[in-house]
């Protein structure tokens, strides 16, 4: 009998792998299909390839600005799809993990086909592979949630972009979440005529309200028909050029028409095929993994790590889960997830990102003050003609700590990883404007902030 079985080699899985061999455990690492999971061949890698070849049509479109002539850009999706298959697999062979996962010793079956639990303690695969161990760390991540209505086979998801061969004249996407918002600004930078669907009032419900209404005015100023409180969906039908959705809101119905709909509702736990009951491991009610503040699950031998369990569905977070799941899993019940503070963001035109709590967040829970810089304020944004946008900070009129900070426009992703790191320092707004930040950055904004904010504070700053 091994010490430790992970099922599922996305981060989740191949950290917590790691983590357990390196503790000292004999551990298997098995795996439906190819190793690195979602993370590396179906969701962050290819997509954000996929958003590069975006930014530089984008910015190939920049360049009379500047006094160079060019033709108007033309993609060859094929082409493109290549890249982004030379990418992943670049990505994959170059991943340290895999060496140390090897040189530590960890038997890793990839390519099993489904694993599922055949008792609490025992694990068998479509590929015929039976396996015990002692404690077992569930990583299957999660899939996309398919829609329940007559039709909804004709739907695409995201996944189905990499079997396209050409870019669809016209596309329909459901959900204007963070998914969703990048499937449609991708296609729309590649020439599909999109309509985003959001049944809620606003896109990109978890992010700040004044990042979303500045998404969206963005997304239509680009060509794209965003429709928030559009209504409920009835059905789907085949037509000539590709599908229509049937929908109806306050007893009118509705349609829309294109060569492809895309369906991006959210993310569902991949659970299915494991046989969870059978190891005494129970769900939630949203159909995730339920785990305790160690991350075991219901079944005391049993962990869970990533995407499975429900919480933020990420990367980083799924690394230090698999890390924390391994640790408790060999160790005994040692480690906790801390209270930290989890940049997020997306590569849409513009792009978008935030760390801590929205603005109406933390007026909840604080006196707060807040200050806006626009984009178009500052010198390296209007250097670089990327003059949308503008990076808000929160800030506790008690503490002086920043609370949250939520940006809209280039760079806005790297812009709040600076901000994460002064939060999880616990920096004061002064502390911030203090730092002689490079000149001319984007990240230099945060710098303008902070001493805006500061100021309000009636705090010493330099400038
Ligand atoms: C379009 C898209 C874009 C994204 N962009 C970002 C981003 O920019 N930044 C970011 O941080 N995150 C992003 N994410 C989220 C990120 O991909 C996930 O949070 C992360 O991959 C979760 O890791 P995981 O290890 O929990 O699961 P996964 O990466 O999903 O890995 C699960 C593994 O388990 C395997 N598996 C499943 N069931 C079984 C079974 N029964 N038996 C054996 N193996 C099984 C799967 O084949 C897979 O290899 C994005 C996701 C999507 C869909």
């Amino acid at each position: 009998m091994l010490d430790v079985i992970v099922i599922g080699a996305g981060p989740a899985g191949v950290l917590a792998a790691l983590r357990a061999a390196d503790l000292g455990a004999r551990t298997a690492l098995i795996t439906r299909d190819e190793f690195g999971g979602m993370a590396a061949n179906d969701g962050p890698v290819p997509v954000r390839t996929m958003a590069q070849a975006a930014r530089l049509i984008r910015e190939a479109r920049q360049l009379g600005l500047y006094g160079i002539d060019v033709r108007e850009p033309s993609l060859d999706y094929p082409r493109l799809l290549a890249r982004v298959r030379d990418v992943v697999n670049d990505v994959r062979e170059h991943s340290a993990l895999r060496g140390q996962i090897d040189s530590l010793g960890v038997t890793v079956y990839e390519r099993a086909g489904d694993a599922r639990f055949t008792d609490p303690h025992t694990i068998e695969t479509e590929s015929g592979l039976r396996l015990q161990a002692e404690k077992i760390i569930i990583c299957t991540g999660g899939v996309s949630r398919r829609l329940s209505v007559p039709g909804s086979e004709l739907t695409a998801t995201h996944s189905d972009a990499w079997g396209l061969t050409s870019v669809p004249p016209s596309m329909l996407v459901i959900g204007g979440g963070a998914t969703g918002a990048q499937v449609a600004s991708i296609f729309n930078a590649f020439g599909s005529r999109i309509q985003l669907f959001q049944a809620g009032p606003r896109i990109l419900p978890t992010e700040d309200e004044d990042v979303s209404a500045a998404v969206a005015t963005a997304f239509r100023e680009s060509g794209i028909v965003v429709r928030e409180n559009f209504g409920e969906i009835d059905s789907f039908e085949k037509t000539p050029i590709g599908v229509r959705m049937i929908f109806s809101k306050d007893g009118a119905r509705e349609s829309a028409e294109a060569a492809l709909a895309v369906v991006a509702v959210g993310w569902v736990a991949n659970t299915a095929g494991l046989s969870l009951a059978t190891a005494g491991v129970e769900i939630d009610h949203r159909g995730f993994v339920r785990i305790d503040d160690y991350l075991r699950t219901s079944a005391p031998h049993i962990f869970a790590a990533g995407d499975i369990t429900g919480r933020l569905m990420l990367v980083p977070q799924a690394i230090q889960d698999g890390f924390v799941a391994a640790t408790n899993a060999v160790r005994g019940l040692t480690m906790t997830l801390g209270d930290q503070a989890s940049p997020i963001g997306s590569f849409t035109d513009p792009e978008y990102a935030q760390v801590g709590l929205t603005e109406t967040k933390a007026r909840e829970t604080h006196d707060v003050v807040t200050v806006v810089v626009r984009f178009d304020s500052t010198t390296r944004t209007i250097i670089d003609g990327r003059t949308t946008g503008f990076c808000k900070l929160i800030a506790d009129r008690a503490t002086y700590k920043i609370l949250g900070c939520h940006v809209v426009g280039d760079r806005a992703v790297e812009i709040t990883q600076v901000a994460a790191i002064a939060i999880a320092a616990g920096m004061r707004v002064d502390d911030l404007a203090q730092i002689p930040l490079s000149f001319p950055t984007y990240a230099g904004i945060l710098g303008r902030a902070a001493a805006s904010a500061a100021r309000q504070l009636n705090l010493k700053v330099i400038w």
